[in-house]
């Protein structure tokens, strides 16, 4: 099998980007932070604190987290139900990031990511495939793009889709995100040393879907 870790700060395009490459390419897209974002969900649905470890921990032998793959892509489940397009407002991703620096969520996930990428040509998609899920995939890459590009682009996106879009607010979650991921002390986010570093601030999308699969090509 053939694996692809993509790591990267919050809204550098990763998800859009390693989409269209893993489709271009046949590959399997996995989206391992729906997956983290399953977690925080139901962890908000319980009513207890996400920065709470203990508490946390202690609900996830009650979770069970199911990915399928259709033509429109990674269905998250949620104990059997549909949770795909409950995991995606801002209260979840909040959510999610204070889980998923508990270790016992990352260990809790370890396996299920893995078992992926052992039956699957892959395009994992996260923050440390590279150095920590996937550490021995045939490339790395570390995708990312200045902050302020970020919040541009998730500008441009909820005013596409006729949302309310206020820059200076989204600039500062993605701050905030960006140093609640890489100072936390498990698994923070930074580029494995291997990693090829893309950013892609200057591209357009097509110009880093091409990037990613020409990389891809050359190690295939
Ligand atoms: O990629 P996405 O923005 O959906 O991820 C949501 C959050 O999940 C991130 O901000 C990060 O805190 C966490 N995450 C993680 N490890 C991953 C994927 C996501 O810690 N592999």
């Amino acid at each position: 099998m053939f694996a692809v870790a993509i790591d990267g700060p919050a809204g550098a395009g990763k998800s859009s980007v390693a989409k269209a490459a893993a489709q271009e390419l046949g590959f399997v897209y996995v989206d391992t932070g729906a997956i983290y974002r399953t977690i925080a969900l139901h962890v908000l649905r319980q009513g207890v604190d996400p920065h709470d470890a203990p508490a946390v921990e202690a609900l996830l032998p009650a979770i069970q987290v199911g990915l399928e793959y259709t033509p429109e892509g990674q269905v998250m489940r949620l104990n059997g139900e549909d949770v795909t397009s409950l995991i995606r407002t801002p209260e979840v991703s909040m959510a999610t990031s204070a889980c998923s620096a508990i270790p016992a969520v990352r260990a809790f996930l370890l396996q299920l990511q893995r078992d992926l990428a052992e039956k699957n040509n892959v395009l994992m998609d996260g923050r440390d495939i590279g150095t920590v899920v996937l550490p021995h995939a045939q490339l790395k890459v570390f995708l990312t793009a200045s902050a302020q590009e970020r919040a541009r682009r998730r500008v441009r996106q909820l005013e596409e889709s006729g949302q309310a879009a206020d820059y200076e607010a989204i600039l500062r979650d993605i701050q905030q995100r960006d140093y609640q991921d890489s100072h936390r002390e498990v698994a923070p986010l930074r580029p494995a040393e291997d990693a090829v570093l893309v950013d892609t601030s200057q591209d357009s999308f097509a110009r880093s879907v091409e990037r990613l699969v020409g990389l891809v090509r050359e190690r295939l």
